[in-house]
């Protein structure tokens, strides 16, 4: 089967599931992953072997299965992150989020932790933008905490992890630290009937669901006002629902400069603010 052909046949199945840009996107991760792992011959054409792989991942897509867990890879900040499904799939909001540290000002010399790092993208991305950071990251997830020591691994960085549960922590566990950055889970109980199957079916729902709306931003707090560096920084992904009352959390706590950010789609989205 030649290059088009298999584009074709990818988006013409998929056409029940997703529209026709996001089977094109589909179809694209999965032109990589077969020229990467050399799966069809210098004619293009499939082996038996490979004929057979492709009809059972395209089964697993017309399930609304995400194409990043079919293949066990997403990109974040244009690198390839190993993803499954222990793991959220990295979303473009969270580039957002970084890209918001990165405007950070100071000496590159400090100690971040990344609270709830899942496949480990924030921690890895951001002891390659800082190299002479100590960067640490926390999961309750076992499952979690392995594709992130991989992703490390994969990517050669340093990051610290901690298995731990964030809303009971271990506070001796962890240094103090001048940078805290958190996605924690956000989402509340009552918008899971609005979200897409591809999300709610595959996705880790530890990562997605907070018990009430706000816990995950209290236990932050808690955890800023015991290990955070007098002037150090908070960046938050946050649900836009509650935008202001997560920012009363802070506020109540006594936390300055605080700022809600809007992502790309005009959603207050971000959470900055440094502890007094
Ligand atoms: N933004 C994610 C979503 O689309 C939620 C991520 C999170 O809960 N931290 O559902």
């Amino acid at each position: 089967m030649h290059n088009k052909d298999l584009l074709n046949r990818i988006a013409t199945e998929l056409s029940t599931v997703c529209d026709r840009d996001e089977s094109m996107a589909i179809a694209r991760y999965v032109m990589e992953y077969v020229t990467d792992n050399k799966l069809v011959s210098s004619d293009s054409e499939f082996s038996q072997e490979s004929k057979e792989w492709f009809e059972s991942i395209l089964a697993r897509l017309k399930n609304s299965e995400p194409v990043q867990y079919v293949l066990g890879f997403a990109y974040f900040m244009g690198n390839k992150y190993k993803v499954n499904q222990g793991v959220l799939i990295p979303r473009p909001e969270t580039e957002e989020l970084l890209e918001l540290v990165y405007k950070r000002s100071g000496s590159d010399n400090f100690t971040a932790i990344d609270i709830g790092t899942g496949s480990g993208c924030i921690a890895v991305e951001l002891s390659k933008k800082y190299p002479k950071a100590r960067v640490y990251a926390v999961d309750i997830s076992e499952r979690a905490l392995a594709v992130a020591s991989e992703n490390a691994e994969k990517h050669k960085t340093q990051v610290n992890f901690i298995s731990d549960d964030i809303l009971n922590p271990a506070m001796e566990n962890y240094p103090s630290v001048d940078v805290v950055v958190s996605n924690p889970p956000y989402v509340a109980m009552d918008e899971k009937e609005f979200m897409h199957a591809n999300v709610i079916n595959y996705e880790p729902h530890l990562a997605l669901f907070a018990s009430s709306p706000l816990e995950f931003y209290e236990a932050i707090a808690l955890f800023a006002e015991k290990k955070l560096i007098s002037g150090g920084e908070i960046y938050l992904e946050i649900n836009p629902i509650y935008a202001e009352s997560t920012s009363e959390v802070y506020k109540r706590k006594g936390f300055t400069d605080i700022e809600l950010v809007k992502d790309i789609t005009g959603k207050q989205r971000f959470l900055f603010c440094r502890k007094l």
